[in-house]
């Protein structure tokens, strides 16, 4: 049975020094399309995204383009914003870091991770030195182990050695405690290869992990030592709390983070997720999130996407081409959420005739240019209540391309049903038996639609809005494409 608690869904906010592209998008729409499928059920839910904005290299990019660091990032949220906005996401928040009641939180989170104790007894922060190499495109400190070649392998490039008087996290202490809500799943870590690579680290050695930065000026300052700075993940992992009242509205706050909360994102950043932010909850006495779901990584068209090799897809272009709802469609549906796959943008106009405009597009306007012809446009309803359907139940378990594979097995076999029943025969036979039959296929017709409609509304929610208005008419007349053909 569905849960009933009120439900937090979030996105990781995104990072405000570069542009939004398609991983972005696809990480968005997958958390739009569980709150969408949620809000069907009648469940409270809320979803939040938003943009992380400090940080060095926000200020170092805002210098170079001869800005301040607020107009920079002013800009870049509009972006999110915009793009988030065109693709359908319903937000019930877009949180920017740079917002009067985050930083107003992250103050008074930082303040109880001060005065907190670990479990065994010790100051939960301490003051020490920190040497290590630190890359500034990832702004962090890497390991050795981490290095390629003496090179980041996300970046490519040397870090630097930096050594620095810091404060630190006592994560150590908080181990225990989190492996055993990892391994009794009550923290849960979805899909398996992901919560595998999260045991994997505890094998690997988990160290304490510095909480502020001297020396970087665009961020929030610790409340208790003004030369040091929130480092931008112990800043911007809060704003899963400030993003719902933390430090504001506590009533608010309290009913969605002691609801569900599910944090969606990219395996990239599973370590800051499912490690470091779990143990300063505990550490503050807050509750820990139910469920992180990681999804994989893509390449395009079987390459790596890359400025250097021109395929980095604008989720806009994809919208100008194939609309919001094809958009939607096109990126969920080539390989499983949480798997690691491809895009193929090549592929992308077949796919589209042939799913959309063909298999979709072509039923309704059949289905309801028969019924308008051979019923007058009236059929009888066979709706009844029903359970959930196994679309939906797939929809809310993150299996969205099984759910999608589903709903376009019923497109196929609604089309082939019509191929082999002949309704223009049936329509112009005198036989009083075959114009009972017209009516119960068309009948039947409508409601596997409508089924299909109510399946699709998380993942198509302008398409599955016009189907239900076309088949829920009064006389049912012939449907306008849905889709049109892209060529
Ligand atoms: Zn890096």
């Amino acid at each position: 049975m569905p849960k009933r608690v009120p439900l937090l869904l979030t996105t990781p906010i995104y990072y405000a020094n570069g542009a939004p592209h398609v991983g972005s998008a696809y990480t968005t729409i997958a958390a739009d399309v569980i709150a969408r499928a949620w809000k069907q059920q009648n469940r409270k839910v809320f979803l939040l995204t938003g943009t992380d904005e400090h940080g060095q290299k926000v200020a170092d990019t805002a210098a170079k383009a001869g800005v301040t660091p607020q107009a920079f990032v002013d800009t870049q949220a509009k972006a999110f914003q915009h793009v988030f906005q065109q693709l359908n996401v319903g937000f019930d928040r877009f949180i920017r870091t740079t917002e009067a009641d985050h930083v107003v939180g992250v103050k008074d989170f930082l303040n109880k991770l001060k005065a907190a104790t670990t479990p065994l007894g010790r100051p939960a922060v301490y003051q020490g030195e920190y040497k290590g190499l630190y890359c500034q495109g990832c702004e962090r400190f890497l390991t050795e182990k981490e290095l390629v070649d003496g090179r980041c392998p996300l970046h490519n490039t040397v870090p630097q050695e930096l050594v620095e008087h810091n404060w630190f996290f006592r994560l150590t202490d908080y181990l225990p405690k989190l492996k055993k809500a990892l391994t009794s799943n009550s923290l849960r870590i979805l899909p398996s290869a992901a919560r595998q690579e999260v045991l994997g680290y505890f094998t690997q050695g988990i160290q304490d992990f510095s909480i502020s930065r001297e020396n970087v000026k665009w961020g929030i300052p610790l409340p208790w030592d003004k030369t040091q700075t929130a480092y931008v993940w112990v800043d911007a992992l809060p704003n899963y709390l400030t993003g719902v009242g933390y430090g504001k509205n506590a009533r608010q706050y309290r009913q969605w983070w002691r609801g569900e909360v599910v944090h969606f994102m990219a395996r990239d950043i599973l370590k800051f997720h499912t490690i470091y932010w779990p143990a300063l909850l505990m550490a503050i006495g807050e509750p820990v999130p139910a469920t992180m779901f990681a999804h994989g990584y893509f390449t395009i068209d079987g390459r790596k996407m890359s400025k250097s090799l021109g395929n980095v897809i604008d989720p806009v272009d994809l919208i100008g081409k194939y609309g919001v709802d094809g958009t939607r469609y096109l990126l969920l549906t080539p390989f499983p959420f949480g798997q690691d796959g491809d895009l193929p943008v090549q592929r992308f106009i077949e796919k589209f005739n042939a799913d959309l405009a063909n298999g979709l597009g072509n039923l309704l306007s059949r289905t309801t240019n028969m019924v308008e012809q051979y019923c007058g446009g009236v059929v009888k309803s066979v709706d009844a209540p029903k359970p959930l359907t196994k679309a939906e139940q797939q929809t809310l378990a993150y299996d969205f391309t099984g759910s999608l594979v589903t709903t376009w097995k019923a497109i196929a076999w609604a089309n082939q049903a019509i191929d082999r029943a002949k309704p223009w025969a049936l329509a112009k036979s005198t036989k009083p038996a075959d114009a009972k039959k017209l009516a119960l296929l068309l009948a039947q017709l409508v409601a596997q639609l409508l089924e299909i409609s109510h399946a699709l509304t998380p993942y198509l929610p302008v398409t599955s809005a016009t189907m239900t208005k076309a088949l829920r008419a009064k006389k049912i007349v012939k449907a306008p494409p849905l889709f049109q053909r892209v060529v």
